[in-house]
């Protein structure tokens, strides 16, 4: 075992010394990256070095370019953003932050020159989601448009899936596939997912793209309070072990609609902690990566990065900050995406904790029953928030 943990620690170390801009990156940054990367088992997927879904594969364009365009050259522009590909979706999750929505919805020459446009700014990471993203019929020449300099990331229910439509999307340039599975009992997880055969779709979908593809396959998780409190998530974990799915990506639900409006179901900062901690262990033991939302987007590593290294466009164009705050900040149909998020930005210092977690009580005040904050009131409520200090990584890359 500590023989195979220092030959990936080497591996690591090549794919990183071997793109020559890293040694112009500031040194406490690197040692901070470095010190971040070693929790995690370097994976060869097709070739691909993989740490985890949330950063390019560290052999990638997608990497050089984060490196060169993010560390080294200080864009402005995000560097990881989400893109509703539908609305349309046969699931009915009871947390969806995406439920009722309107608009006129952007056609596939939309999506694909905002893809172009979101990567001149400084993409380098894009998430497809929706709905469910199966779903656009568009998908496959959608993934390919994209190009070899972007890491590329699907977020599905695995409805519709086929094995021809698994090895496409390879080929088109997927690198990272996240299905979604709330529990190891079936019955729990229909009920959550308001879909009787969800479970059954999602575990299929998993079989497929393993069979089928050399993708990164993960299952992404939102796990209540209440299975963090009775314990039950090192039992989910096992589960996710034996069905050999390569990471757990784990989030708690938020509260981006009214039902979490409530300090009851939301998760304590102990409980982020208890998440932190365990996932250091699965990823110290290596039986699978544990990626967790709040390790990732925690104060001692890159924090909340809502509208400032993040950006989401719902499948009608809207513009919010991330996926899980449902405000907009204007309509990429209706003007260019550079503009509408570089004043969007001016808004987002970044932060060490999540701003939807801490804001919530605002989005009652300005959602007034609607299923998203208008422009308007997005601009007003944010007259109203007070921003914390930076979590480690910017302290480090702006200080
Ligand atoms: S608001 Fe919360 S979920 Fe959204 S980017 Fe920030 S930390 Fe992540």
């Amino acid at each position: 075992m500590r023989k195979k943990k220092k030959a990936t620690f080497l591996q690591l170390l090549r794919s990183l010394f071997s793109n020559y801009c890293i040694l112009k990156v500031k040194p406490s940054l690197s040692l901070f990256l470095l010190r971040y990367m070693r929790k995690f088992k370097v994976r060869n997927l097709g070739g691909n070095l993989i740490l985890h879904s949330h950063l390019p594969p560290l052999n990638s364009n997608a990497y050089t370019r984060f490196v060169k365009e993010h560390l080294v050259g200080r864009t402005d522009g995000p560097s990881h953003a989400q893109i509703g590909l539908t609305n349309a979706c046969p699931q009915n999750c009871q947390y969806c932050y995406n439920k009722n929505r309107r608009g006129t919805l952007m056609d596939t020459e939309t999506i694909i020159r905002l893809i172009q446009d979101l990567k001149q700014m400084g993409a380098v990471w894009l998430g497809f989601t929706g709905g469910e993203p199966l779903l656009n019929k568009d998908l496959v020449r959608i993934t390919e448009s994209a190009g070899n300099d972007v890491a590329l990331k699907l977020f599905t229910t695995g409805c519709t899936l086929t094995r021809e439509l698994a090895k496409d999307l390879q080929k088109a340039g997927l690198q990272y596939v996240s299905i979604s599975l709330d529990h190891w009992e079936e019955k729990t997880h229909d009920e959550s997912r308001g879909f009787p055969g969800a479970f059954q779709t999602a575990l299929r979908a998993i079989g497929l793209f393993k069979e089928t593809t050399e993708l990164h396959v993960s299952v992404s998780s939102v796990l209540s309070r209440e299975m963090i409190h009775n314990g039950q998530v090192e039992e989910f974990l096992q589960f996710l072990i034996d069905l050999d799915v390569h990471e757990a990506w784990l989030s708690e639900t938020k509260p981006s609609i009214g039902a979490y409006w409530n300090t009851h179901v939301l998760i304590t900062e102990g409980d982020r902690k208890y998440l932190y901690d365990l996932q250091d262990r699965y990823n110290r033991e290596n039986k699978i990566t544990v990626n967790y939302l709040g390790h990732f987007e925690g104060k001692e590593n890159f924090g909340c990065n809502a509208g400032h290294k993040m950006v989401y466009v719902d499948a009608f164009g809207e513009m919010s900050p991330c996926v899980f705050t449902p405000m907009t900040f204007g309509n990429v149909q209706e003007a260019p995406v550079r503009v509408l998020f570089s004043r969007m930005k001016q808004l987002f210092p970044s932060e060490e904790s999540c701003f939807i977690h801490k804001n919530y009580p605002l989005f009652q005040k300005y959602m007034h029953g609607a299923s998203i904050v208008t422009q308007e009131d997005s601009y007003a409520m944010m007259r109203e928030v007070r921003f914390g200090p930076l979590a480690r990584f910017s302290q480090l890359y702006y200080g």
